[in-house]
């Protein structure tokens, strides 16, 4: 894997990355798509998209991914896993050191997405698995007739809220705010789901946990100040998403937040380096977005590579 040259390399292997590669490796360049552990992306702890064109009444994350994955492989783009470390610039090429080997490339397509934000409160870390979790598809079986929590008010904290009732006794939806962010549609859904309890205007300020896990949290009124204890054996936190742009965070320009600050052609402040989907400065992160961005990505890369063979002549 060390010495292989590709006229494209893709970091990422969600809805971005594997757009990117669909449309490059069928414009016949040598692309590879690299993913850290598990193709798919964010939409592997996805339980139903609801937005994606084609589907109605939806379809689970995990089915739309598999779809896309042998929609890729139509196109013979080779995927291959490994931890990107670092990209080099090189000027017409680019070294990315993969796990400790090197790899050369002429283009670099980052799609590397976000990952779930931590709360914050302590000893949220040393209960993650005995109680807290960051993704209600994964875990949410466990949490059978028992009271939870979810924390936040976006879309993923309404959609989990949602799907937790399933199992739970007793969903308490935890939102700093007295609105939620989520998209609309879903207030409607929240307000009628009768296992649905919402906690306005909270925070957590603490949890408590004996030998067996998670016991419960300590809830912060943020008007009023007050605190109450609830008794919950699952907490759910989604409070929004980290950018996946540690790697590069020396060789690009990347926002205050963490996100490569590329506009809507994908372009990075490195010519030859492209970011497509939730880890660059989006208006909207959706998989019908990122598949955009994916899509403009293999175009960007397809053009850069024919410039560069016309600046050789
Ligand atoms: P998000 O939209 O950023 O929402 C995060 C929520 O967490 C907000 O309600 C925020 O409160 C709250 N929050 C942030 N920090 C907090 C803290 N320290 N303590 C308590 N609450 C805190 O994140 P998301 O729901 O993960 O969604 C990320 C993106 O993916 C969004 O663009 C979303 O639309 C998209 N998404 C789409 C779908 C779908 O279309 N089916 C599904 C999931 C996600 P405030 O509201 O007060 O800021």
């Amino acid at each position: 894997m060390s010495d292989a040259t590709y006229d494209v390399i893709i970091i990422g292997g969600g809805p971005a990355g594997m757009t990117a590669g669909l449309y490059a490796s069928r414009a016949c360049l040598k692309t590879l798509m690299l993913e850290k552990m598990l193709i798919g992306g964010q939409m592997m702890t996805t339980t139903l998209v609801e937005n994606w064109p084609g589907y109605p009444g939806g379809i689970a994350g995990p089915a739309l991914m598999g779809k896309f994955q042998e929609h890729c492989v139509e196109f013979g783009l080779e995927t291959d896993y490994g931890t990107v470390e670092k990209i080099i610039d090189n000027g017409t090429s680019k070294t990315l050191i993969v796990d400790g080997k090197e790899m050369h490339c002429t283009v670099v397509i980052i799609a590397t997405g976000v990952i779930p934000r931590k709360l914050g409160v302590p000893g949220e870390e040393a209960l993650v698995g005995r109680g807290i979790s960051y993704c209600a598809t994964c875990d949410g079986a466990f949490f059978k007739n028992v009271p939870i929590a979810v924390i936040g008010g976006g879309d993923t904290a309404a959609e989990e809220a949602l799907f937790l009732t399933h199992f739970s006794s007793k969903v308490t939806l935890v939102h700093r705010r007295d609105q939620l962010r989520a998209t609309k549609i879903l207030h409607k859904r929240i307000a009628l789901n009768e296992k649905i309890e919402m906690a306005w205007n909270s925070v957590v300020e603490s949890v408590t946990s004996d030998n067996t896990g998670l016991t419960g949290a300590v809830l912060r009124d943020t008007l009023t100040g007050e605190t109450r204890p609830i008794e919950l054996h699952g907490m759910f936190i989604a409070v929004g998403v980290t950018p996946t742009t540690g790697f590069v965070a020396d060789l690009l320009e990347i926002t205050e937040d963490g996100y490569i600050q590329a506009g809507e052609d994908t372009c990075t402040s490195v010519p030859g380096i492209f970011a497509a989907g939730d880890c660059r400065t989006t208006l909207l992160k959706q998989v019908s977005t990122a598949v955009g961005d994916g899509a403009v990505a293999a175009m960007m890369a397809e053009r850069y590579i024919e410039d560069l063979k016309h600046a050789d002549k």
